[in-house]
């Protein structure tokens, strides 16, 4: 018999499995709040359980962590990335980035990525396979473990296309936010996408608590069909129907994502129409400045990313500048790309 990985199950998935081993549904409520609320999984540590059941768990079931394999600590911000190694072999990359107060854990969806963005490390592996809800949601709770302190943000930008992986992702993020267990805020989690229109409309309709970013990165579709191939299946004009779509059914803020590439998407013109595209939208810009992985394209000159910035201001939108924390180890946007490591 298969043992049974307790994090793949839903709080109401929770009560019918235990339920079907002839416990009191309380037993459940116990054992979601040693998981998710004390992130313990050691069930001999789970003391108002009763023996019994403990071993009922042990002989059935397993809350075990992910693998770590590597660790990378950057010593100058404390941006600190992970290498997990799954069940089957497959590895994959979260990183931990504290900024003051905030503690945030950006969480891979895939093995891989098929969407292909020419600027992306991950791009260049093609897509293995769509992670469980429990290799997601354990990449935070490992963490959390690791470092000692729950985090306070989550975003789903690691490694894979969150919405090609739907189901596991919406999944695995319902359970952080469960109240009854880790209860992450749904503010304090952000989903970014490259542009799967169908599902960001779906996302709209079902009204998920979680906030919304979409990958941009050009102003026409002839640059943004170049480096996000996913252009020529959703271009512009539905993207940004879609988003609009989303805007007005959600009332939500949609943050908007822009990596510049220098000679690429980093002309005044670009900045000018990132302008137009955007001038109805209630949103936020992040500009990211191209973090080098080996590749063709480069990072603007400061001058040009300071004259971009200046430039899309006057938006209604605020606009942050981020400075990519963790580049010195590859664990910034678009950087993260697993080289096998040999454990053995
Ligand atoms: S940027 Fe995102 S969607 Fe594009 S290839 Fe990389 S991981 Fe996939």
């Amino acid at each position: 018999m298969q043992t049974l990985q307790l994090k793949t199950l839903s709080r109401d998935e929770l009560d019918a499995f235990i339920e079907s081993l002839d416990e009191k549904l309380f037993r459940a409520a116990q054992l979601w709040s040693w998981l998710y609320q004390k992130n313990i999984v050691d069930f001999g540590h789970m003391t108002n359980l009763a023996k019994e059941f403990r071993i009922h768990l042990l002989e059935k079931t397993t809350a075990k962590r992910l693998d770590l394999i590597h660790l990378n600590h950057s010593e100058s911000t404390g941006t600190q990335k992970f290498l997990w190694q799954l069940e089957d072999g497959q590895q994959i990359e979260s990183v931990y980035i504290p900024e003051g107060s905030r503690r945030t854990v950006c969480v891979s969806t895939q093995v891989g990525c098929a969407m292909g963005c020419t600027f992306c490390a991950t791009g260049r592996m093609g897509l293995i396979r769509n992670l469980s809800e429990y290799e997601i949601l354990e990449q935070v709770l490992s963490i959390w473990d690791r470092i000692n302190e729950k985090p306070t943000n989550i975003v789903v930008m690691g490694m894979g296309e969150p919405f090609q992986n739907y189901e596991n992702v919406i999944k695995s993020l319902t359970i952080l936010n469960h109240v009854d267990g880790a209860a992450m805020g749904a503010r304090k989690i952000t989903i970014s996408t490259c542009g799967i229109v169908p599902r960001i409309l779906q996302f709209a309709k079902e009204r998920q608590p979680f906030k919304l970013a979409i990958s941009l990165n050009a102003t026409t579709d002839a640059v943004r069909s170049r480096i996000m191939p996913i252009n020529r299946k959703y271009p512009l004009k539905e993207l940004m129907k879609a988003a609009k779509y989303y805007s007005h059914h959600t009332r939500k803020r949609i943050t908007f994502e822009y990596v510049l590439i220098k000679d690429v998407n980093d002309t005044s013109e670009d900045a000018g129409r990132l302008l137009k595209l955007l001038q109805d939208l209630p949103c936020k810009i992040n500009l990211i400045a191209y973090n080098a992985t080996s590749g063709k394209y480069a990072r603007p000159d400061e001058a040009v990313i300071k004259r971009f910035a200046k430039q899309i201001e006057s938006i209604c939108a605020p606009v942050i500048l981020r400075l990519s924390k963790g580049d010195d180890i590859n664990g910034a946007c678009g950087q993260l790309l697993v080289e096998k490591v040999n454990v053995f």
